[in-house]
């Protein structure tokens, strides 16, 4: 167990600041390091998970039996112009910025977006009409067995929320995106991090949407309809700024998240005939 060490309370690696100890927690550093532990954790038969910000996820407040692993491999380099070569535990909102004020577009909605770049590939992160997969070239991956595959997007599938990593099991620790040139970049950026500050309950603990829009109608707005902002279920409760949003309102448990989720999806349905699908990640202590 050389890789596999320390335990780390996953309240604190988390936006929704809940979760209980996690057995062993890795930050890793490189690729080298992240197919050394995968392959450990493969031979040892130790259950795992790829954490990037944690901003998509809600762990159990029991903890988590089996290995954490935070992916922290943040390089960026500009390979040649417009073209960047990214570590997945780079800061994908970092990323957005940095490219939109060196005139490139194709990320100026990730500005704002609290995950890393592994994340944003992995849940085909987007806003405002725009997703992660359509600026990106190929991706670095180690498989469950530690051996280091590049995928190019070709090779890829992707949709709203999906992407193909989803049914994969290894990490992402390498992304390269192909920008173009804008002057308009950098104005675009700055608008849609401004639109996001005064529409999210930006200052409150939660992991961004907590369901997946229907074709029909904005999550939001339909939770807003059936008159659930401010609900609560002990520490968790519907944002009144932003009704697709669950906060962490003060000593949540992932339970209290969970009620109100089931809640909220129970409510539009009966009253809106719309099945609401869930965006984030449950990460249950045992794996049931
Ligand atoms: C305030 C706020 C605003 C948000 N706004 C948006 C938004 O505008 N648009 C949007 O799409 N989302 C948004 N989100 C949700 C979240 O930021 C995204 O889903 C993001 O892509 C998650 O990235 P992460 O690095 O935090 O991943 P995590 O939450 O750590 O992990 C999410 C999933 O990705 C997997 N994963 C993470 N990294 C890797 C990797 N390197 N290799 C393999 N699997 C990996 C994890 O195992 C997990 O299943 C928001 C969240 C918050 C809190």
């Amino acid at each position: 167990m050389q890789q596999l060490s320390s335990s780390r309370l996953l309240s604190e690696v988390c936006t929704f600041g809940i979760g209980g100890p996690a057995q062993y927690f890795v930050e890793v550093r490189d690729i080298p390091q992240m197919q050394k532990v995968l392959q450990e954790c493969s031979t040892a038969g130790i259950r795992y998970f790829i954490l990037g910000k944690g901003s998509n996820c809600l762990f159990d407040s029991r903890g988590f039996q089996g290995a954490v692993l935070q992916n922290k491999i943040d390089f960026c380099s500009e390979t040649s112009p417009g073209v960047f070569h990214v570590g997945a535990g780079y800061s994908f909102s970092l990323l957005g910025t940095q490219t939109a004020k060196q005139g490139w577009s194709g990320l100026e909605f990730a500005s704002g977006i609290p995950a890393t770049v592994g994340g944003a590939v992995f849940m085909n992160a987007g806003a405002q009409g725009m997703q992660t997969w359509e600026a990106l070239t190929f991706v670095d991956y180690v498989d469950a067995d530690g051996v280091l595959k590049r995928f190019s997007k070709e090779e890829l599938s992707y949709s709203y929320r999906f992407s193909s990593f989803q049914r994969m099991q290894g990490a992402i620790v390498g992304v390269c995106f192909t920008l173009t040139p804008s002057q308009g970049a950098r104005e675009r950026q700055i608008q849609l991090l401004k639109a996001r500050i005064d529409t999210q309950p930006y200052q409150e603990k939660s992991a961004g949407c907590v369901f997946k829009n229907p074709t029909c109608a904005a999550a939001a707005l339909l939770i807003d309809r059936c008159g659930l902002k401010g609900y609560r279920i002990g520490g968790a409760k519907v944002s009144e700024i932003h009704a697709n949003f669950l906060i962490n309102s003060g000593g949540a448990t992932s339970q209290d998240v969970l009620d109100l989720r089931t809640y909220v999806k129970d409510v539009v349905l009966q009253k809106m005939d719309v099945t609401l699908e869930s965006e984030i990640y449950w990460i249950s202590a045992d794996g049931r």
